[in-house]
């Protein structure tokens, strides 16, 4: 049975071990399709699967890596060929489901989506989970009916992945983009991508009013805890937050105020389960909205052998846009 290589996550007394090694194609889990992995991604999330720092990874031995294009190599799937591209995000593959840091991935065919014309297997990758996850929020802003003629749309954690994607996104749908970020020597890149104004992320983190002065008619927000508490308090009335990270903090602590005396909504986005049309839907998008220059400009490449020493960085906040992990 052919071998392969692929990092690999071990329980050890206290922690977990981190190794890049040959794994046996015989030990891949059960799934009607397997796919010659060629690129993937590195997300936040992979950065606490790599690092242990919190228990996303729920079954040992585990492969990480949360997603990954690739060409169909066998399928017992009715929808899926020999020789097919896909892209994968999400379904808990690389927590509970042998997962992308690996050169071959057994899956469900239903966890699959066709790669969408237009683009290729590196620029998938390039968008990701966090690209493809700034395009749910973008999408739950539209169907809120919020348009750049309500006003600037805020983008927290800007610099990061869901960050730079969102800002892009946005500014190419018209709007006016604040970009909030803790690193100022990033201004440059981020008006680069499409933000018209900086804000300073210290001005959200701390501790603020239940309602201050409306700032924003729209938010995507990648922080959580006291930034999102912070970012309702200064939507405008009427005004939409899509909350899908926690790079600050799981907790949220505000009060009511936004939501019953401007009527502001908060709009929950889950990437991982969400269901096949809407998540075909979102990647057509990308292929048709997503200006191919600027996803170049916010995007580094490693090979797969280097992406164990990057858990620690994204998850300091160093890594800069998205990051593609060359695997084929
Ligand atoms: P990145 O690390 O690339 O981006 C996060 C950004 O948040 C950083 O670049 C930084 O931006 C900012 N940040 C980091 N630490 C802090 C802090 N302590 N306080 C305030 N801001 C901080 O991660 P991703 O873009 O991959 O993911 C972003 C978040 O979205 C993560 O929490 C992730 O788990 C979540 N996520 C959720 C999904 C879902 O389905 N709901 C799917 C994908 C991601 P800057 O330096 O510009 O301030």
């Amino acid at each position: 049975m052919a071998r392969f290589k692929a990092w690999v996550v071990e329980k050890e007394e206290g922690g977990q071990s981190l190794s890049f090694t040959d794994f046996d194609e015989a030990d891949l889990m059960d799934g009607d399709v397997t796919v010659r992995v060629t690129h993937s991604g590195l997300n936040y999330k992979d950065g606490l699967a790599l690092t242990g720092r919190s228990p996303v990874v729920r079954r040992f031995p585990m492969i990480p890596g949360i997603d990954f294009s690739g060409v169909v190599e066998t399928s017992d799937h009715p929808a899926y060929q020999p020789g097919d591209p896909v892209v994968l995000t999400g379904w808990g593959v690389g927590e509970t489901h042998l997962g992308a840091y690996a050169e071959r991935a057994r899956v469900k065919g239903d966890w699959l989506v066709p790669l969408p014309a237009g683009l290729s297997p590196a620029q998938a990758m390039a968008v990701g989970t966090a690209g493809y996850t700034a395009m749910l929020c973008l999408m739950a802003l539209d169907a809120h009916g919020l348009t750049p003629d309500d006003g600037p749309a805020l983008v927290t954690g800007a610099s990061g992945g869901v960050g730079s994607v969102a800002v892009a996104l946005l500014a190419r749908a018209g709007w006016h983009v604040l970009a909030s970020t803790g690193r100022p020597e990033e201004a440059s890149y981020l008006k680069s991508l499409g933000a018209a104004e900086i804000v300073d992320r210290a001005d959200l983190a701390k501790p603020g009013k239940p309602l201050a002065k409306e700032r924003w008619a729209a938010a995507i927000d990648a922080v959580g805890s006291t930034t999102l508490a912070n970012v309702l308090a200064q939507t405008r009335s009427d005004g939409a937050v899509a909350a899908c990270g926690l790079a600050q903090g799981m907790d949220l602590p505000t009060s009511v105020a936004p939501f019953i005396l401007r009527g502001v909504s908060l709009l929950g986005i889950n990437s991982v389960t969400t269901p096949q049309p809407k998540r075909r839907a979102a990647w057509a998008r990308i292929a048709n909205e997503l200006d191919r220059d600027t996803l170049a400009a916010m995007t580094n490449r490693v090979g797969l052998a280097e992406v164990g020493r990057l858990g620690d960085d994204i998850l300091a906040g160093r890594v800069r846009g998205r990051t593609v992990v060359e695997v084929g």
